[in-house]
């Protein structure tokens, strides 16, 4: 056998194809993770190469010839120092027996020593950790074939304090379904062969200090329940994850030298120019490091090494990941869960997030006048795809450092070149120049931002002592509310039902409303501009309908920023005594100022293509249908301009009319007389019930067809809110008020009136059975930012 000594040495037959682990000491606590070296390529089975599950306390027990691995329970714990009371926590909840072995050999146990055994770990690692069967039942019955699995013997390592096994796993359908997933991304769909690893980790040295979490900090959280705590005191045991970090001199002041620095590691399969981005990009949280009194290298990126292995255990990894249709981007901090001391930082960088940034600028520089492409040197669509790239590998580093998004990091008064978060999902912050055609030159902000700073400063920064650390914390927090800066994350951001009038998902400015003017005057420019010159020469030109689904839905996110100030309130984190404002209502003039501004987006105006562009749009040929990208279209093989605009009024009246907006409308108009619920429905009804300013004398025009459609839209919204039995009573009664309103008043001599009330009658009739007409699904087309935590 072939010995491979380390952490838990292991042993390997390669005539029989076993692999014998061996357990040094029994009873010892470890560390445990599994991983997913070789993914699945499908954003939609959500296996992506490089991903890590959470890190667990695991010990090898002995029962007679059974080794079992066991995981205690570390959520419910007793920091008494007796022991009966420790018990009696242990015995009142369940703990995981993960696996069993049996002792294969055993040395025998010299004097006080438990004594070395050595398992047959074989089937223990070819067995589907991670979970893959399980996240392809949708695709068909797939199960682990043991017969075409095998131990990766390659990837297959022990190091002194590590010790990293990888498997073949081969999961096969008789039946796959057809149109599935795994079809897309497998080369036979009976059979899918991908890689699970799991790394056994030694125990992080003493010396690990937790820090207390502050709502107001803009950390994870890591909790535990203590059931020693007092009466009166908390039972659950709030603390962030961050890394260890410690000075060499524990009197240093500033630029403190730490006895390690953080190291980061690029993946080597991300290309140039894309790979130095990653790494320039990353190293901007020394900045934040420096500002929190560590000296300059203390946070540290480098390209992984040639020949290291990225699931090794010890590494923070920054990987470049491919998929077959484009999806998030994510950053996963590893912790001891014992403590909430982060051991692994682990980011997965989805690939196709760049193309979509260059087709983004391409849409609203129509940059192909001669047709030719540019140059690299002078090609502003990929500086701004690079300059993107450089702030995502910030953001996702960041979420492995311990911080949460801070989506009103952007209502923040700054200069576009100016960074307030990284934590933030930016919008390409466009100008239009002396011409009126749009200017990406400062589209991303560089550098860490001031709030990263307050975060870092607060979860890194070390003190002399408790008592210090208890003060300094408060006042780093203080200060920080004090220059105004606002830290909200991601409950209150959801354009669903979020009620914050800063925090936003790709958004800009300071005021919302202002902003979505500002976006749709850039949007009128680009689009006034764009034609054949959008796509090189040569391209199919039918594609150019691709290229204009970001920028015809261009104003999609500032559109819910600006909506969630109807119905708004404005709120932070807010402790006792702390300070910090109480929630106020959004005021009635900024509500009906972001109403305005809002429903320009469902205008005719707004959503009529002009016959200019639409005319150079041939239908699809052969090999380039559409795709999950494309605009919808129900008159088949040719561009549906009338479909296009239905999809854009979708994204903001599903917005514009959530529940849980209209049910705040409802309260506070009656506390603070702010536009009521029956005002925003009637000024969207109002808006495509005037004839369109441009319509033609010798037949109906096309921004007459588009009112209608959005007109009926509006309707299905609010037979949606009526019919919908989660609703409070008084918004269910007064959508169901308007409905009858629109029967009452509608025109006998048109179709579109006499096919609405129609829609009315079949609700009224039977409320219970009613069903709501299925919103037109807008393409993924724009997430500029695309990812998550
Ligand atoms: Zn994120």
């Amino acid at each position: 056998m072939r010995h491979m000594p380390g952490f838990l040495p292991l042993h390997w037959d390669a005539k029989s194809g076993r692999l014998y682990l061996e357990i040094p000491r029994l009873d010892a606590d470890m560390l445990y993770f599994d991983s997913l070296p070789y993914g699945t390529g499908s954003n939609d089975l959500g296996l992506d190469r490089g991903q890590v599950s959470a890190a667990k306390l695991v010990r090898f027990e002995r029962v007679g010839p059974k080794i079992l691995l066991v995981r205690p329970n570390e959520f419910f714990r007793s920091s008494a120092p007796d022991a009966a009371e420790q018990l009696a926590v242990r015995q009142s909840f369940p703990e995981s027996i993960l696996a069993s072995f049996t002792v294969a050999a055993e040395n025998p146990a010299g004097a006080g020593e438990s004594g070395a055994v050595l398992v047959d770990a074989t089937d223990f690692y070819l067995r589907d950790v991670h979970g893959v069967s399980e996240a392809l039942s949708k695709q068909g019955p797939y199960k682990l074939d043991a017969a075409r699995s095998a131990i990766a013997i390659d990837a297959t390592k022990a190091f002194p304090k590590n010790t990293e096994v990888e498997a073949i796993l081969t999961f096969v359908s008789e039946a796959p379904l057809r149109g599935s997933f795994v079809g897309e991304v497998t080369p036979d769909s009976h059979a899918l062969t991908l890689r699970e690893h799991q790394s056994f980790l030694e125990l992080p040295e003493p010396g690990f200090t937790p820090r207390r979490y502050d709502p107001r900090a803009g950390y994870f959280q890591f909790e535990y329940r203590d059931y020693a705590a007092p009466l009166g005191a908390p039972l659950d045991q709030r603390l962030i994850v961050r890394h260890r970090l410690i000075k060499q001199d524990p009197h240093c002041a500033q630029a403190c030298v730490p006895i390690e620095p953080i190291q980061y590691y690029v993946d080597r399969g991300a290309p140039e120019p894309i790979r130095t981005a990653l790494v320039e990009g990353a190293r901007w949280w020394d900045q934040a490091f420096q500002a929190a009194g560590w000296a300059p290298g203390t946070f540290r990126v480098d390209v992984l090494p040639e020949g290291a292995d990225p699931m090794d255990a010890r590494y923070n990894i920054i990987q470049w990941v491919h998929r077959f249709t484009r999806g998030w981007s994510y950053g996963h901090p590893v912790a001891d869960p014992r403590s909430g001391e982060i051991i692994k930082g682990n980011v997965t960088l989805g690939s196709l997030r760049g193309r979509q940034d260059y087709l983004i600028a391409e849409a609203l520089l129509s940059p192909y006048v001669t047709g030719k492409k540019l140059p690299p040197e002078s090609d502003p669509m990929l500086a701004m795809a690079l300059a993107r790239t450089r702030q995502l590998a910030a953001h996702e580093t960041g979420h492995t450092l311990g911080l949460a998004h801070n989506f009103a990091a952007s209502a923040f008064p700054h200069l576009p070149s100016e960074s307030v978060s990284v934590m933030d999902y930016p919008h390409p912050q466009v100008t239009l120049d002396r011409n009126g055609v749009p200017d990406l030159s400062s589209a991303y902000a560089v550098n860490i931002g001031v709030w990263d700073k307050v975060a870092i400063n607060y979860g890194y920064r070390q003190f002399s002592d408790e008592f210090q650390e208890r003060t300094a914390l408060d006042a780093i927090l203080g200060d920080a509310a004090r220059l105004g800066l606002v830290y909200i994350t991601d409950e209150d951001a959801r354009p669903q039902g979020g009620a914050h009038p800063f925090a936003h998902l790709w958004d800009n400015g300071t005021d919302a409303a202002d902003e979505l003017t500002r976006i749709m005057k850039i949007r009128a420019a680009a689009l006034a501009r764009f034609g054949e010159n959008a796509i090189p020469g040569a391209a199919p030109l039918a594609t150019l309908e691709d290229t204009l689904v970001p920028l015809y839905l261009m104003h999609r996110y500032q559109a819910e920023a600006a909506t969630k100030l109807i119905g708004g309130l404005d709120y932070r984190y807010q402790l006792r005594g702390d300070g910090q404002m109480n929630a106020a209502i959004v005021s009635p003039p900024e509500q009906r100022k972001a109403l305005q501004a809002v429903l320009k987006t469902l205008s005719a105006d707004t959503l009529t293509l002009p016959e200019s562009l639409l005319k150079v749009f041939p239908p699809r040929p052969p090999g380039f249908e559409r795709t999950r990208e494309s605009l919808p279209a129900e008159t088949g093989l040719t561009f549906d301009p009338i479909a296009a605009a239905e999809s854009a009024a979708d994204m903001v009246l599903g917005v514009l009319f959530d529940r849980e907006r209209a049910a705040r409308l409802v309260e506070y108009n009656a506390r603070a007389n702010t536009p009521s619920l029956g005002e925003v429905i009637e000024a969207a009804l109002q808006l495509n019930r005037a004839a369109p300013q441009a319509a033609p004398a010798t037949h109906r025009g096309l921004a007459a067809e588009v009112q209608a459609a959005v007109y009926a839209r509006t309707v299905e919204a609010l037979l949606t809110l009526a019919a919908d039995p989660k609703d409070s009573v008084q918004v269910r009664a007064i959508a169901y008020a308007k409905l009858d309103d629109i029967k009452r008043h509608s025109d006998a001599n048109s179709p579109l009136d006499a096919y609405l009330v129609q829609r009315i009658k079949q609700f009224q009739n039977d409320p219970v059975k009613f069903v709501a007409a299925k919103s037109i699904e807008a393409p993924p087309g724009m997430p500029i930012g695309d990812d998550e935590d």
